[in-house]
């Protein structure tokens, strides 16, 4: 590394404390994780056990630490298994169109649950007709009364089955100008309808592979 990058002398103690917790308790589960291709859930309660999932949040909601803190433990946990350190990464991805749109309820239920551990997010944007070209997206959001009918089929979706609460895109505007442009920067402006986030607890049904 060179003098230009280099990380705090506090950093590099969390690297070496989140070192040797991934190499005593996660390398030896690692290889048995990917031959049975199981979820895990050891390993969520151990990341949970010592305060890991909090890396990366608000204190407010109980976290602590920053983005760069977030990077040094994902790949300290990657650099023994690829597929535990997807446990924290993708209830952060469902995390932050809560974190940047959500109300402050929401942030202390579902920022504040990934950080107890009882909560775990996925981020259902892509659809079978929809990947990169998320503007696509067909699936629909219309306004009933003080509730909202969601219709629509996503796939791809990382965690579906395992997670408690899913952050999923929909299209309220169809007929929208670009100029209402969406509310978070993922969709593709040029064809920007108004692009909404909603978190779901139980989706009725789940179309994952
Ligand atoms: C392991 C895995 C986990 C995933 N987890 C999630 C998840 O948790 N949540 C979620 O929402 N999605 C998830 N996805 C979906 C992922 O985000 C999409 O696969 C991705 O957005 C690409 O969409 P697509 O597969 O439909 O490919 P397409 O968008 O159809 O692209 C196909 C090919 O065309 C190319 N291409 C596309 N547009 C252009 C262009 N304008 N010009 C030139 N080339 C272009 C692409 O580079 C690619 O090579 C996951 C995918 C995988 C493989």
């Amino acid at each position: 590394m060179t003098e230009n990058f280099r990380l705090s002398e506090e950093l590099e103690l969390f690297r070496r404390t989140v070192r040797e917790l991934a190499e005593a308790k996660i390398a030896p589960r690692a290889a048995e994780i990917d031959a049975k291709d199981e979820y895990p859930h050891d390993m969520h309660q151990l990341l949970v056990r010592n305060d890991l999932m909090a890396i990366g949040y608000p204190e407010e909601f109980g976290g602590s630490g920053g983005l760069l803190e977030f990077c040094v433990f994902i790949e300290e946990i990657c650099r023994v298994s690829a597929g535990v350190s997807l446990i924290p990464v993708v209830s952060r991805l469902g995390s932050m169109p809560v974190m940047l749109a959500g109300n402050e309820d929401q942030k202390k239920e579902l920022i504040g649950g990934v950080v107890r551990g009882d909560r775990q997010l996925a981020y259902c944007l892509t659809e079978p007709e929809s990947g990169s070209d998320a503007a696509a997206m067909r699936s629909r959001a219309v306004r009933d009364g003080d509730s909202w009918v969601l219709n629509g089929q996503k796939r791809f979706i990382t965690n579906a089955g395992i997670a408690n609460a899913y952050t999923y895109f929909a299209v309220t505007d169809p007929d929208g100008s670009a100029a209402r442009s969406t509310r978070w920067g993922s969709a593709d402006r040029r064809r920007a309808r108004c692009c909404s986030i909603t978190t779901l607890r139980q989706p009725r049904t789940f179309s994952a592979r």
